[in-house]
């Protein structure tokens, strides 16, 4: 197989062990989220510095535009939103970056700062994450804004929790600005574990909370003698290293949810994460929804060239014989063109109604779905019944904020979603009104498709 410009050859294809590969440490995606200005940038910005993953010549870049600005306090932070501004103007992102290692997992950030739609952003990172890392300042007056009725906490950690993500790390930043207070980190913690267990519904033996300064870089991989004793002696890297490894649906037939497709020197390039299955050079692959296919002529995952990929990767895929790069959109899937995903154009789904719904969900209410890389207008078309009613009890007219109810759902454009028992990672949904998250939950059941049949066919495997 003739290599691309783009990637070097790939390596000898020497292993048998064809379903595992090499082991590897597990990866574990942690989505990071939190109110504006609870400080996740300088926390994630300095945990990457301390890990020696932040280059010398980036650092000062970050040190002086801080300067320059009069915000030397940002400096942190303006090593994590230089690369926001990058995907902003379309270059890709270097996601080295957001990569680090703990003795045990491989850790992807899935994080948005300074992003202009936070939450259809974090929607797209709770749908990919394994877990999720909840950053609160715990400065006098902030944790209090942060934890209002409609702020970013609430919504956040709720729709993490309805998505599915059941392990929750909570970072309660800033310690520096109350003198790593006993008081006030016991203060947030009252506040919030009872929140986020009643309200948000996660067990309370899931959620680690964390007390640091993401600022002072104060107990992220290590504790100093600044530190009062009574700090629990769990780092937050520790917190991480100690969340389990997500299960990789490796034999399950493959989906690769395309979040960009870009041309490099004439080849179409599709990224994404590979959420089942393996794929490897040669395969014929489908892209759907379009119902047409194409071949992989070469693998990127890592920045290095490899022969195959598994579930839980994340793969840069050379295409050959392709569709045109500007007809692969975000929210595609690249799948086993044997075994195509679902293209649906109206589906059952069991959702939560969340806080942040104000007008009750009717038969008719008209949404906008949030489904991994996709947004798509909806209707819900029917109510078809609340979970906890009587056996018999009539449809309900409404669904209520707390409620749960099974909906009818078409969509305006169809979309490629998975049942939840087929793929959970491909059935996370959130429908919103305006800018409203209001409901969160799961496909159960595809009902009506709108696949196309394959219409161009490319070459035989290669072998
Ligand atoms: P984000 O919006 O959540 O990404 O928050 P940023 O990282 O941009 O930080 C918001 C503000 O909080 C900036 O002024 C930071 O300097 C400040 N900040 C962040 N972390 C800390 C901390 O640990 N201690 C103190 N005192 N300030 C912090």
């Amino acid at each position: 197989m003739a290599p691309t410009s783009t990637a070097p050859a790939p390596p000898p294809d020497s292993s048998s062990d064809e379903e595992e590969g090499p082991p590897r440490k597990p990866q574990l995606s942690l989505v990071v989220v939190g109110h504006v200005d609870a400080g996740k940038s300088t926390l994630m910005g300095h945990l990457l510095y301390e890990l020696q993953l932040v280059p010398q010549k980036e650092m000062h870049r970050a040190e002086r535009e801080s300067r320059e600005r009069g915000k030397a306090s940002f400096k942190f932070a303006y090593l994590m939103d230089a690369h926001e501004e990058e995907r902003e103007r379309g270059v890709t992102v270097d996601v080295a970056v957001k990569r680090f290692e703990t003795p045990s997992r491989r850790v992807l950030l899935l994080d948005a700062p300074g992003h202009r739609d936070f939450v259809a952003n974090m929607i797209t990172g709770a749908a990919q994450a394994d877990a999720a890392l909840l950053v609160v300042p715990a400065a006098t007056g902030e944790f209090e804004s942060s934890f209002l009725e409609n702020a970013q906490t609430r919504e956040h950690a709720v729709i993490v929790s309805r998505l599915g993500v059941s392990r929750l790390v909570v970072a309660v930043n800033k310690m520096d600005a109350v003198a790593w207070s006993r008081d006030r980190f016991e203060e947030v913690r009252a506040a919030l574990v009872p929140f986020l267990v009643r309200d948000a519904g996660f067990k309370e033996e899931d959620v680690a909370l964390v007390p640091v300064s993401g600022l002072t870089g104060e107990n992220l991989t290590k504790r100093t003698a600044g530190v009062p004793d009574w700090v629990p002696r769990t780092t937050l890297l520790e917190a991480v290293d100690a969340l389990p490894a997500a299960k990789r649906p490796v034999r399950k037939p493959m989906r690769l949810v395309v979040a960009d497709a870009f041309k490099v020197v004439g080849a179409t390039i599709v990224g994404g994460k590979l959420e089942s299955g393996r794929v490897r050079v040669g395969d014929r692959v489908l892209v759907a929804p379009l119902g047409e296919t194409a071949q992989v002529k070469a693998l990127t995952c890592h920045g290095e060239s490899v022969r195959r990929a598994r579930a839980g990767d994340n793969v840069d895929v050379t295409l050959s014989h392709a569709p045109d790069v500007t007809r692969i959109h975000a929210g595609f899937v690249l799948c086993d063109a044997r075994a195509p995903i679902p293209v649906a154009s109206a589906f059952r789904a069991r959702v939560h109604a969340l806080p942040l719904l104000s007008v009750p969900i009717l038969n008719g209410s008209q949404l906008v779905l949030y489904a991994h890389s996709t947004e798509v207008p909806c209707t819900v078309e029917r109510i078809v019944g609340l979970v906890g009613a009587k056996p018999g009890a009539p449809a309900p007219r409404l669904v209520r904020r707390g409620q749960t109810a099974d909906l009818l759902v078409r969509v305006a454009r169809p979309v490629c979603v998975e049942a939840m028992d087929d793929l959970r990672p491909l059935s996370r949904i959130v429908l919103r009104s305006g800018d409203a998250s209001v409901a969160a939950g799961f496909v159960t059941e595809v009902t009506e498709r709108a696949d196309v049949v394959p219409a161009q066919r490319a070459p035989p495997r290669a072998s």
